[in-house]
Formats: C-alpha cells, structure tokens, sequence
C-alpha cells in the first residue's frame, strides 16, 4: 500500500488528513486548530463556517419544532374552550351551562331492595 503525499509540498509522505478537504497533508504542512488537522488555512476557516451554519441551522430547526408544539397546545386548548362553550364536554362540579342538560346533581336512582 503506498503511501500518500502531502499535497501542499508534494515531497513528504502525508501524516495527516484534512478534516475538511481529506487530503492528505504532511506534518510539516499540516494546519492544526482546535477543529483538527487541516491541508490550509482556508480549509479551517470553511471548517469553521460550515459548523457554525450547521450549528445555526439546527438551532432554526429546534425553534422551529418549538413554535410547532406551542401552536399544537394552543389549538387543543382552543378547542377544548370551544367544546366546553358549546356544552360538547361539562367539567365535574356542576359548572356545566345548563341549557338543555339533565339535570346532573339529582340523585341517581337506585333499585329498591324489596321491589315485590
Ligand atoms: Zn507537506
Ligand atoms: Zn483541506
């Protein structure tokens, strides 16, 4: 298996990779930051950017499923406002509009024992 060559110098025998281009670099050639090894100067800084827009993105995206799941809440409550308005559901405690309802506070009748 042969080796790579640098391909800044294209004399040493490649130690490296670019972390962004994945060419190979030699030591001496090599750009090294806190992202990793890099073939130029240029190639850190495309590194840099490019995490940087993704990193934005999936912030966008987060926010973005947020103001989803607020708008989801917002109409369930909406609705459920609307179904309690409209007398489709009535809450226990007899806060129920009484409009055509039964009466819900009569006792509930129960079959005598002794009903012979
Ligand atoms: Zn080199
Ligand atoms: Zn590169």
């Amino acid at each position: 298996m042969r080796a790579s060559t640098c391909v800044v110098c294209h004399e040493k025998e490649a130690a490296h990779r670019c972390v962004q281009c994945h060419k190979p670099v030699c030591d001496d050639c090599a750009f090294k930051d806190d992202q990793g090894v890099f073939c130029s100067r240029e190639c850190s800084a495309a590194r840099r950017s490019y995490d940087q827009a993704n990193q934005r993105a999936s912030r966008a995206k987060g926010s973005r499923s947020v103001v989803v799941a607020v708008a989801v809440i917002a109409l369930v409550i909406a609705l459920l406002c609307l179904a309690y308005v409209k007398g489709w559901v009535q809450l226990p405690g007899g806060a129920a509009p009484a409009t055509n309802a039964p009466a819900a506070n009569a006792p509930a009748v129960e079959a005598p024992a002794a009903a012979e």
